[in-house]
């Protein structure tokens, strides 16, 4: 079968059933954001591994090194944070064309250390060789989180509530602008670098995301939420895998939906309705959580900047409440290493 037919998710899916794990030492291994390992009878080690390739999830004639080295240690530590873990090391294996010089590479760790200097992460190893075409990033990130306070995709039940923290599409619509900007179409390159222009922090919001790890621990501490996910490929297809992890679906409301004034002020330079950045761009790195009704005071009292856009539903599938009150099923869309665009 052509993996355009089957899809990065339906890959993953035939590796998982091939290598099912059932062991009490890894009670969480393929299918959710990080695997939790047993280490001790309370703590789990907490371990994801992401790639960044020249070509498909960055473009050098717009990302500069620091932002590509900053981008490779947020993705990763995301995935502990979704996890409700606290990141501790990291491993980089770098392959890397001709044409890159090593002071490309220093801006690159420069990058990378400011992210881990700021949530106390260490380097710890990797590996360097050259590459036939194209920078490719590898980043292996290790954490560590209490057995009791683990949260997976698939704790959420019918009637729970969804949140996600701070605002979405700002990435898929920064990214959007930064190319539009190389090509010379519509925006200038000088007000996509300007971070106090409303498409310069769209664009900031897209090469340097801010992984949501005190959010994610606040939320595992308090024992509020029932599931969690970080939005890496888009808030319908995350959403799509914590309901398929679940066996459930969801409800969510368009008019709840978190947009930062950034995004609704650069509709005009935008090609499509900004709701669409929202809900099918990636890249955002917030976190979409459950938590059951009755635990919402619990968690409006931790004093995170979250929203609530939603319901788990029994039925299966995800539904789009518009203003009308009127539900449209949405197609998970997002991001798919395989399938044609
Ligand atoms: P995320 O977007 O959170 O990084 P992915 O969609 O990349 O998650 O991966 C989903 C799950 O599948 C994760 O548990 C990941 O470790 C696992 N996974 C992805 N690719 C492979 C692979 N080639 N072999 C084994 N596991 C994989
Ligand atoms: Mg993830």
């Amino acid at each position: 079968m052509r993996l355009s037919e089957l899809g990065e998710f339906g890959l993953i899916e035939k590796i998982r059933r091939s290598f099912s794990v059932k062991s009490p030492r890894a009670p969480l291994s393929i299918g959710d954001d990080a695997a939790a390992l047993a280490v001790s009878p309370s703590s789990m080690l907490l371990a994801t591994t992401d790639m960044l390739v020249e070509g498909v999830h960055f473009d050098l004639s717009f990302t500069d090194f620091f932002s590509l080295g900053w981008k490779s240690a947020a993705v990763n530590l995301s995935d502990i944070a979704a996890m409700g873990g606290i990141p501790r090391f990291c491993l980089t294996a770098l392959a890397i064309p001709q044409g890159i010089g090593s002071e490309q590479i220093a801006d690159f760790y420069k990058g990378f250390g400011a992210v881990l200097r700021e949530h106390a992460v260490l380097l710890v190893g990797g590996d360097t060789c050259s590459s036939g075409k194209g920078f490719i990033i590898t980043v292996t990130a290790l954490g560590e989180t209490e057995k009791a306070l683990l949260l997976r995709r698939s704790g959420a039940r019918p009637g729970d509530r969804i949140f996600v923290t701070g605002t979405l599409g700002d990435s898929a619509a920064g990214l959007e602008l930064l190319r539009n900007a190389e090509w010379g179409m519509r925006n200038k390159k000088s007000e996509i670098r300007n971070p106090k222009s409303a498409i310069g922090r769209l664009a900031e919001r897209h090469l340097r995301p801010v992984p949501r790890v005190a959010e994610g621990l606040k939320i595992a501490r308090s024992g509020c939420a029932t599931s969690m996910i970080d939005v890496s490929d888009g808030l319908t297809l995350d959403l799509s895998h914590l309901c398929d992890e679940s066996g459930a679906g969801a409800q969510i409301f368009s008019g709840k939906i978190p947009l930062s004034n950034a995004l609704r002020g650069s509709a005009g330079a935008l090609t499509g309705p900004v709701l669409d950045y929202a809900l099918a761009g990636g890249e955002d790195y917030e976190l979409l959580f459950t938590a059951p009704p009755r635990k919402l005071k619990c968690l409006r009292g931790l004093k995170i900047q979250a929203t609530e856009i939603g319901i788990v539903t029994k039925a299966r599938g995800i539904a789009l409440v518009g203003a009308d009150g009127k539900k449209k099923p949405l197609t998970p869309q997002g991001y798919d290493h395989f399938r044609r665009r």
